[in-house]
């Protein structure tokens, strides 16, 4: 598929630029692009992995470290915030990046992910492997869920209290526009592989009514709350694994105009089988606008980011690279390991000696190993920043590739050894 060089959007309200996209290398022989999106806060370079800041704070780690480490963004849960300390309460503070003192763009998810994933009783966060679950290991019974779906929205029980809320596009768009994060996300059903063919079919539909709906909240309460920084709003691709659904959303979504108002930009999310993660992105990719950004939500995994690079995302973002460090499990170009083995003890090097972060500049492998032993604080907060490290400059690695021209080298270099020794090291 062949792209022009140069395309751009800018969105602007009044007369202050707000938000835009600019393609600045397209590749004549995949989807795979470079470019840079501009927000209220500063420029994302990309291809580019956002990190997780799910609660207003990358647990651990300083908002100065994160941006050290090379972090362009950030991305918050509106869920979380929107249970505490309240939406109400950023509002107030100026915003998320200022509330907790990130000089930089952020985004925040629509909340949908997090309501529906109580709703289902997911057991794991998603699941990303058909073949190896089964729909019992993945749903929980109806007795055991905390929300349910209804086509105006979705009504769920606090993890934190047990009180009741409720979540419609409406509020979920309030919601996050009080948080003020420079991306946003439409309110959408997330489904999971285990659902029927006739369940994904009722959720795109309710996806696409929830889609227009956020549009119009969107577009009042940005003419409501003018004077404020302009924040993009994502429409999100769901359809599960059926062609002819992703398909379907990202043709529909990806014309959507509600009263002269558009989606700046998209997330790919739902159930997404690792095995089929760069058949189902292509399909999605090949059809959305191609001057928009598309941010492939919840995908970390370096062996994923190269597929979902190759075929057309943007931005990435994750958990895992901050989840599993507070376990003391670290990427490195040897794979990924445990450091709480024993087999670490006496070994004085770094984690990973091709690794330029802080951690692996001034600590060892025998240091890391004590300190996760004796349950140290400072563990999770090396361990994190090493991973968000390997994640952040493996996507820049990528970033460069794609204009270097040699994408398919770094890819064969990177997975050869990176798949080849997970499997001896693994423990
Ligand atoms: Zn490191």
């Amino acid at each position: 598929m062949l792209y022009g060089l140069m395309n751009s959007r800018e969105f602007r309200f009044g007369s202050a630029l707000s938000f835009s996209f600019e393609i600045k290398h397209a590749h004549s022989n995949s989807l795979a692009r470079v470019g840079t999106i501009n927000t209220p806060h500063g420029q994302i370079q990309t291809p580019a992995f956002i990190p997780v800041g799910t609660k207003a704070t990358v647990k651990s780690v300083l908002p100065e470290s994160m941006k050290d480490l090379g972090s362009q963004a950030l991305l918050s849960n509106a869920y979380h915030l929107y249970l505490q300390p309240g939406p109400e309460i950023l509002d107030e503070a100026g915003g998320l990046a200022k509330f907790m003192n990130w000089d930089g763009p952020t985004f925040t998810d629509s909340g949908g992910f997090q309501v529906l994933s109580l709703g289902v009783g997911f057991k794991k966060v998603l699941a990303m492997d058909a073949q190896t679950t089964r729909h019992d290991d993945v749903i929980a019974g109806n007795k055991d869920r905390l929300a349910h779906v209804d086509d105006e929205g979705v009504t769920f029980k606090s993890h934190l209290d047990g009180s009741m809320h409720r979540f419609t596009p409406e509020v979920s768009m309030q919601v996050q526009h009080q948080i003020g994060a420079d991306i946003m996300f439409a309110f959408d059903e997330c489904t999971t592989l285990h659902n029927t063919r006739p369940y994904q079919e009722l959720a795109m539909d309710r996806t696409y009514a929830w889609a227009i709906r956020c549009l119009d909240e969107h577009k009042r309460l940005t003419e409501e709350r003018v004077g404020k920084p302009y924040q993009a709003l994502f429409g999100v691709i769901q359809g599960a694994q059926y062609e002819d659904l992703r398909k379907k959303a990202a043709t529909e979504l990806g014309s959507l105009e509600s009263d002269g108002q558009s989606f700046d930009g998209f997330g790919i999310g739902g159930a997404l089988d690792k095995g089929q993660l760069g058949t189902i992105v292509s399909w999605v990719n090949e059809i959305l606008p191609e001057d928009k950004p598309r941010h492939l939500l919840g995908i970390g995994a370096p062996e994923d980011l190269f597929v979902g690079v190759e075929n057309g995302c943007d931005t990435f973002d994750c958990v895992l690279a901050s989840r599993i460090a507070r376990t003391s499990a670290v990427y490195t170009m040897e794979g990924r390991f445990n450091l709480s083995n024993s087999r670490f003890k006496r070994d004085f090097t770094p984690i990973d000696s091709e690794c330029d972060c802080y951690t692996c500049t001034h600590y060892t492998r025998a240091y890391m190993h004590h300190v996760f032993r004796g349950k140290e604080i400072i563990a999770a907060t090396l361990a994190t920043i090493h991973n968000e490290r390997f994640i952040v400059r493996l996507v820049d690695q990528m970033r460069q590739a794609l204009v270097d021209g040699n994408f398919g080298d770094l890819k064969e270099q990177f997975l050869g050894r990176y798949l080849h020794r997970s499997g001896q090291a693994r423990d």
